[in-house]
């Protein structure tokens, strides 16, 4: 397994493998890599001849008081969960490499990266529509994957990679949870230890939103039940919690074909993310 951390390098080398008729699969993450990481990169390794696992922790994407400079950074680690999992490149670039003095192009998704996540983190999507889209370029894979816990993430590189013909193929992967049910996260370790048990309750609550809507509720009775629930649990702040159409994140009442819920609440100074794609028929 080699770490590459400049763009020309890693363009020979997969220019190369690509002459060579072989298949390229990247996971674009930002590190501390956990469960749900690996399970992006074992899907990944399945399908592909080489595995990229790039690890950049975007600062575009990251709002002036948010977590960029307290991000989880732990390269020897992560480089020994890729290595036990197969993959054949870390592409861990500096910044100055991915942004040197001068850039100014940037990606924006008109209308979904502006909702939900991008109403309460102003130019988050435009950092991880750019980044992705450099990393395309750069690496310019078969196929790249991505997880469904970050659903709004999951749509809008999908736009964006069919608005501008990019010749990739993107996979989402399921939430992986921890056995409590709590979505994973390189955000979770923030959490101490009370606001890591109350955390619990957004898994629980969206799956008693699944119940609901197959029980007939409508999106309205659905989310004062979620609401209430969260707001038991002490410290729990809601930034949001939505139901909206699976592709075009436009607002829906009821469950026909399918609805995905996702919330956003803050625990302490954590802000965690969740979701779940309920469908019409009971599955
Ligand atoms: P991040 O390092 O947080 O930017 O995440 C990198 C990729 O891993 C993104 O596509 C995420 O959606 C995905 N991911 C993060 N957490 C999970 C999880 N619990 N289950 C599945 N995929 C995940």
């Amino acid at each position: 397994m080699k770490v590459i951390r400049n763009i020309k390098k890693i363009k020979t080398i997969l220019s190369k493998a690509r002459s060579e008729g072989r298949t390229i699969g990247i996971v674009p993450t930002m590190g501390a890599l956990h469960q749900g990481h690996l399970s992006l990169i074992r899907r990944a390794r399945h399908d592909n001849d080489l595995v990229v696992v790039s690890i950049f922790v975007n600062p575009v994407q990251f709002g002036p008081k948010e977590d960029f400079k307290k991000y989880p950074r732990d390269l020897k680690k992560d480089a020994l969960a890729c290595r036990k999992e197969g993959v054949d490149i870390i592409f861990y670039p500096p910044v100055k490499e991915m942004y040197p003095s001068g850039f100014r192009t940037y990606v924006e998704v008109e209308g979904l990266s502006t909702v939900l996540c991008g109403a309460s983190r102003p130019g988050h999507f435009k950092g991880v529509a750019t980044v992705v889209a450099k990393l395309f370029n750069i690496i310019l894979p078969s196929r790249a994957y991505f997880g469904q816990k970050d659903a709004q993430q999951a749509i809008i590189i999908k736009k964006m990679s069919s608005d501008l013909n990019m010749p990739v193929e993107i996979k989402i992967l399921p939430i992986v949870r921890e056995k409590d049910g709590l979505a994973m996260s390189s955000r979770n370790v923030y959490l101490n230890k009370e606001e890591r048990a109350n955390a619990v309750i957004l898994s629980q609550a969206l799956a008693k939103a699944k119940k609901m809507f197959h029980s007939g509720k409508n999106s309205r009775e659905v989310i004062l039940a979620v609401s209430g629930m969260i707001k038991e649990k002490k410290g729990a702040k809601i930034d949001y919690i939505c139901a909206v159409d699976p592709q075009g994140l436009g607002p829906v009442k009821n469950v026909k074909n399918s609805i995905l819920l996702l919330l956003a609440v803050k625990f302490g100074k954590t802000r965690l993310i969740d979701n779940i794609i309920i469908h019409g028929k009971k599955n």
